[in-house]
């Protein structure tokens, strides 16, 4: 039993990739690297790409959160970012063929990044293809139906070809979808979001996204907590640094030193960091990514201090087209 999980947007608040300025500029640094780090060749380019993570050459990406699961049995999407669009071209011209479906789409609560992608979902379009929407709030019907709406979209809700179906959800109460069991739990955020946990047999998958993380302590997490507990995988919100963070409270949004104290306390086994801001560049995460290393490390120093050790908590920033299998 596995569970794969694909990170087709990692964005948050808006779809934004770098200027062709900034594109360049990154570009040269890459050329730069290759004849820096020895190689002289053209023949040697495939290899010296190789030798770096993807982010360092093409960035972390620009499409808005959207997250696919497949387990042995089922596949379901998590939120309709402005990601889901490569989902539903792979979908569409897959070896499966054209799929129709039914598609299962969970969304964590309704704001522009979590579905500017939906009216790009081409099986919404297609006859005979059913679509499940799912949602805790209890407006779901009402929302996705003002999404497909003139003068914002111009194909209208009612001439949509698919069945679409919509299941509000109870908070907290596990929703079981063939092999998988998906549970909501309430997430710190402006409007009401609804992290997501995915299970399946005996892994889990905790989506959280969009976090402030404000409640931290078991307690003040109360019946929240089981969200991050006995988690192989969890997807945190950390589009802020901590002075940002402190700048911008009440925003919805965390920095990653707050899940990974999460992650280190409940044991988790791997993070992924996203929700990237729409203005941060590669240069920017890397730099999010050595305060998290500098943060990590001083906690590790601290507990050898105390004769103690961190569990092994795994932990990165998310990348467009990212793909984990538990
Ligand atoms: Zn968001
Ligand atoms: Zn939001």
């Amino acid at each position: 039993m596995s569970l794969t999980i694909k990170f087709w947007g990692v964005r948050g608040s808006l779809p934004s990739a770098p200027p062709p300025t900034d594109w360049t500029y990154h570009v040269e640094g890459v050329l730069r690297n290759f004849f820096s780090a020895g190689y002289r060749d053209p023949s040697q380019i495939s290899r010296y790409i190789q030798s770096l993570e993807v982010p360092q050459v093409g960035g972390y990406g620009a499409a808005t959160t959207c997250v696919e699961i497949q387990s042995p049995k089922g596949q379901l999407i998590l939120d309709g970012g402005s990601g889901i669009r490569n989902l539903s071209e792979r979908i569409m011209t897959g070896t499966t063929g054209r799929g129709k479906g039914p598609f299962h789409i969970f969304m964590t609560h309704f704001h522009w990044d979590h579905v500017i992608g939906l009216p790009f979902f081409t099986p919404n379009f297609i006859p005979g293809c059913e679509v499940h929407y799912y949602a805790v709030q209890p407006e779901l019907e009402k929302l996705i139906r003002g999404i497909f709406q003139r003068p914002y979209f111009p194909v209208p809700f009612e001439a949509l070809k698919a069945k679409i179906h919509f299941h509000v959800m109870e908070p907290r109460k596990p929703y079981q979808l063939e092999d998988m069991t998906i549970t909501p739990y309430k997430l710190d955020h402006p409007d009401p979001c609804w992290g997501l946990k995915v299970e399946c047999g005996g892994k889990a998958y905790a989506h959280c996204v969009d976090t402030e993380g404000t409640r931290i302590t078991r307690e003040e997490l109360g019946e929240d907590l089981p969200l991050y507990q006995n988690v192989n995988l969890m997807y945190f919100d950390a589009q802020y640094t901590l002075p940002e963070l402190a700048e911008k409270a009440n925003w919805g949004h965390s920095a990653a030193q707050v899940g990974l104290d999460i992650a280190i306390r409940e044991g988790i086994q791997k993070v992924l960091f996203a929700h990237h801001d729409p203005g941060a560049r590669i240069e920017h995460v890397q730099e999010l990514k050595r305060q998290t290393k500098e943060y990590f490390e001083s906690r590790q120093r601290f507990a050898s201090a105390n004769q103690n050790s961190l569990p092994p908590v795994e932990w990165d920033f998310a990348h467009e087209g990212l793909e984990i299998v538990l």
